[in-house]
């Protein structure tokens, strides 16, 4: 069961046609060349209005509720043929772009939000670094000030986006003495000087998304490119992952159903013993089980959208929702493998690229293990 009006129901729709009318089509393709053009894709995003839903329509957003937010990223989770797209579209809605929606000056985001909006521009978010990932306050890429810019020296590592990015949101450090106060998001144009692609990153999943290493040599920008306040990056980074989770945890459930969905099908027309393998009571309880676990994934996952439409604080419940979502879908993923047999195995089948792709919904956007350490620390469990 579901929530959304008929209204949401037609922008699903709509999302849904997209990516079967006009990105299933070249999934192979860009999974086969580890890249998808970004700019032609997002463009088509930015004019069906994937990127500004709740977003001021100053700037070209919608102005929406989060339910809408939800309707999206169900419904591109269940319906595109790889993971590695629907992440890298979910990077510039709900990733790079919420701290600068919500705390940039009007400047910057006539320069960088609005065309974000539109799809003119691809967007990145630079946080992880080669020594620090789940521990944010560990990163090391720092941003010295010297008259009206900043100086911004470092390396960020598996940035999505990375490659064809025409800017990074990226979290630096500037006083390295004022703790949680001491970072800042600054927005950074590719094209500037001393920025640079290391690497193209050769991932085992998510294929057709460019991931890569970012260098920062003596990168100046301008003080104008700051993020709200010095010293609340840290802060603003915490609120964007909020986001970051929650749409990652709509299209694990979306995933995990439409894998499901893929296994029953299989299972229907593959003979054994006589009979095809869905007349086997083992497999029909093992379906429903995990049926069952994606309704009351789903069902969390609408609590929380109802909770971030009504204002409500809901770190907890965003931290419960990205742990369940994204550990079912791997569950989902490696039980459809299964009952594939020996073509659970083989590349042609869709399974075997949705339990690669799946296996990143653990790691990413703060680990479980990151998930667990907030609820335990909310729930109070710490002696
Ligand atoms: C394909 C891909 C795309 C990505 N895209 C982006 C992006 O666009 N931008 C960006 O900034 N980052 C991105 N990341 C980085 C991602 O967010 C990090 O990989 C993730 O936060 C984990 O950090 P780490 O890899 O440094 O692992 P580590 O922090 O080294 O952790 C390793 C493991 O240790 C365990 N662990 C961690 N903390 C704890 C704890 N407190 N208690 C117990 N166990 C713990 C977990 O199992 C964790 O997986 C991406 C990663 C991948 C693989």
């Amino acid at each position: 069961m579901d929530y959304f009006t008929p209204e949401q129901h037609t922008f699903m729709k709509t999302v849904r046609d997209f990516f079967e009318k006009e990105v299933n089509p070249h999934v192979e393709e860009w999974e086969n060349q580890g890249i998808f053009p970004a700019h032609q894709v997002f463009k088509r995003c930015g004019e069906l209005g994937l990127f500004g839903i709740t977003y001021d329509p100053k700037y070209g957003g919608s102005g929406l509720d989060y339910w809408w937010t939800a309707a999206y990223a169900e419904a591109m989770g269940g319906s595109c043929n790889c993971s590695g797209i629907p992440m890298a579209i979910m990077v510039q809605s709900d990733m790079c772009t919420p701290a600068l929606h919500d705390f940039g000056s009007e400047e910057l985001k006539e320069q960088f939000l609005a065309p974000s909006i539109k799809g003119e521009m691809v967007g990145a978010i630079g946080v992880t670094e080669p020594a620090a990932g789940s521990d944010v306050f560990g990163i090391q890429t720092t941003a010295r000030r010297d008259g009206d810019h900043y100086v911004i020296n470092g390396r960020k590592i598996f940035i999505t986006n990375g490659t064809q990015a025409d800017y990074v949101t990226t979290l630096v450090k500037t006083d390295k003495d004022a703790a949680h106060h001491g970072f800042t998001l600054i927005v950074v144009p590719t094209k500037t000087p001393g920025f640079s692609v290391a690497r193209k990153l050769d991932k085992v999943g998510n294929l057709s998304s460019d991931t890569a290493e970012l260098v920062y040599d003596d990168v100046r920008v301008p003080v104008a490119n700051r993020i709200g306040d010095e010293g609340l990056g840290f802060i603003y980074q915490m609120r964007q992952f909020q986001k970051e989770r929650m749409v990652a945890a709509f299209g694990a459930v979306a995933g995990a159903r439409k894998a499901l969905d893929a296994t029953v099908a299989y299972l229907k027309q593959r003979e054994a013993f006589g009979k095809p393998l869905i007349a086997k009571q083992y497999i029909q309880f093992k379906l429903a089980e995990l049926s069952t676990q994606i309704e009351l994934a789903r069902q969390l996952n609408y609590h929380c959208a109802r909770m971030i439409a009504a204002g409500e604080d809901c770190v907890r419940e965003t931290s419960m929702a990205k742990l369940a979502s994204c550990r079912l879908s791997r569950e989902v993923a490696d039980r459809g493998v299964q009952f594939h047999g020996g073509y659970g195995y083989m590349n042609e089948y869709p399974i075997s690229r949705y339990r690669r792709d799946s296996r990143l919904g653990s790691i990413g956007g703060g680990a479980d293990e990151v998930m667990m350490y907030i609820i335990a620390k909310l729930e109070n469990y710490a002696a």
